[in-house]
């Protein structure tokens, strides 16, 4: 098998089930229990807290476990938008964003607020300008994605950074697919909200984080007990706490090697891609972008047909978004790029991974060019 869908999740790497496992026999302790047993799963994932603070060069005190990157997404919108509710009822989004935020917004306009959708463009990319434009003085919050999941596309942070803290906006940043794949010092990347997701970066489902920068007005989602300060109640999941730690962990230890390792591959994948089949489309190659990702399109051809003929020769891809699979519209980033839903309907999204050689380059290129001739010779007949 070649599996080149890490994007939608990756594998549990051996150095994260072993720090995990402990958790899961011996210490299952409450972290909120008062006694020796609650103590040790507290530590643990205070410890967990403390590593990946230092990693990620910001403070423990601003990190939040949460369940998933879809939960840090609705703490991160709901909670700024009902904190700030009395000073104003507008956020600014992008067209392209994950549907963790995406529909978080809609359901918040259908609760009153209004909300911008930002076009991108054509490579993928909010305009600075455009964003500031849609400020007015009623905007509590601008959420824009660092990475996006089907593209790869970085947007320009630091610019829209500096609009935001210079009109008194809060700025809150999905950064779920760019954890582990780029370096990332949270402190200093501008946002004062940042969303981060440990299945993402060979960490296990069941744990993310949001990094609130302090002094950020933010109100709890969840109602219940007093853990994460108050800001998400319930019970942590120690184990997956942990595991997400030994993640952040691992993805520091070896980042600017594997990021060059893996730039390369994909790099090589798309230009062998380009040459061996006639109409080949990248989208968002002439933005910057996180270096695992390869969006492509392929005139002709159904993109579901061409991910569906790749799995029966054993190599996992997808469409775009895991989350968007049997949706039966055509992605709305690349529709907010300017493809046709025709151009849409045929993207195949490869995204490559700590155990993508050298000889799957090869073999995916083979495959996919035999997939999308076999496709095309069927349409054309
Ligand atoms: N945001 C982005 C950009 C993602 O790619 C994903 C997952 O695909 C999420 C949020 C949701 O994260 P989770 O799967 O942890 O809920």
């Amino acid at each position: 098998m070649i599996y080149l869908d890490h994007n939608a999740t990756t594998p549990l790497h051996p150095r994260v089930l072993e720090a995990m496992l402990p958790y899961l026999r011996e210490r299952w302790g409450n972290p909120s229990s008062p006694h020796r047993v609650g103590h040790q799963a507290r530590t643990a994932v205070e410890h967990a807290r403390g590593r990946i603070a230092e990693h990620l060069a910001c403070a423990p005190a601003e990190l939040v476990f949460c369940a998933s990157g879809t939960e840090a997404d609705n703490l991160a919108l709901r909670g700024v938008a009902h904190a700030l509710r009395a000073r104003g009822d507008h956020i600014v989004t992008s067209a392209i964003e994950h549907h963790a935020v995406l529909h978080t917004c809609r359901a918040l306009e259908a609760g009153g607020l209004r909300v911008t959708y930002l076009p991108v463009s054509p490579a993928g990319l909010v305009e600075p300008r455009a964003l500031e434009a849609s400020l007015d003085a009623g905007t509590t919050l601008v959420s824009v994605m660092h990475a996006n999941n089907e593209t790869g596309v970085l947007q320009p942070l630091e610019e829209i950074a500096a609009i935001t803290r210079r009109r008194g906006v809060v700025l809150h940043t999905d950064a779920v697919q760019t954890a582990g794949k780029l370096p990332l010092r949270l402190a200093e990347l501008g946002a004062d909200l940042v969303t981060l997701s440990a299945h993402k970066l060979y960490g296990p489902k069941g744990a993310a984080a949001l990094y609130v920068r302090e002094g950020t007005p933010l109100s709890p989602v969840t109602t219940g007990g007093a853990q994460e300060r108050g800001l998400r109640a319930g019970t942590e999941d120690v184990a997956a706490i942990v595991g997400f730690a030994e993640a952040v962990a691992l993805a520091c230890e070896d980042l600017a090697h594997e990021g060059a390792r893996l730039r390369a591959l994909r790099d090589r994948l798309e230009r062998e891609l380009v040459a061996a089949v006639p109409g080949t489309r990248i989208h968002g190659a002439l933005a910057p972008r996180v270096p695992n990702t390869a969006s492509l399109g392929f005139p002709g051809v159904d993109g579901e047909s061409v991910v569906l003929g790749l799995d029966l020769q054993g190599i996992c891809a997808s469409t775009g978004s895991a989350c968007s699979t049997g949706e039966p519209e055509p992605s709305h980033v690349l529709r907010a790029m300017g493809c046709s839903p025709r151009e849409a309907q045929g993207a195949v999204r490869l995204s490559l991974g700590r155990e993508t050689r050298e000889e799957d380059v090869a073999a995916v290129v083979r495959a996919l060019a035999d997939t999308v001739e076999r496709l095309r010779r069927i349409s054309s007949a």
